[in-house]
């Protein structure tokens, strides 16, 4: 793994975080996206080298809705920059780590993303992405 890539904040209302953390960072949000496939909007914030992304649900059957009912808003997960998320994939599942998605799936902000279970790690929600090119 190459470095933490980001780290997801589950919002209840995108908008309203927005002004939030732009007022936190003194800087407005990068970029916006929808993300179909995972029922959910989301907003990146550069601060310095590193980001943030903010996640809403966008209806009761995303993933970000089922944490939020169970947790409230929050930290989401972790997400480490990986070259090649196949061969990671393969190979933190050789090492006995429980793998959400064994084949990659196309994530926001350009990325190809895999998920690693919480339950294999410690609590903690990690993604796996890949820029790309
Ligand atoms: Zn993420």
């Amino acid at each position: 793994m190459k470095k933490i890539e980001h780290i997801g904040i589950a919002v209840k209302n995108l908008e309203v975080s927005n002004i939030l953390y732009s007022k936190l960072f003194g800087v407005p949000p990068y970029k916006t996206e929808t993300v179909e496939s995972e029922h959910v909007n989301t907003s990146f914030f550069k601060i310095g080298k590193n980001k943030i992304e903010l996640i809403e649900a966008t209806d009761k059957n995303s993933p970000i809705a089922r944490f939020i009912d169970k947790n409230g808003e929050g930290i989401h997960h972790i997400a480490f920059e990986v070259n090649d998320i196949k061969a990671e994939i393969k190979r933190l599942k050789h090492e006995g780590f429980k793998i959400i998605n064994e084949v990659p799936k196309r994530g926001a902000d350009h990325k190809l993303v895999a998920f690693l279970h919480p339950k294999s790690t410690n609590g903690v929600l990690i993604e796996l992405c890949q820029e790309i090119k």
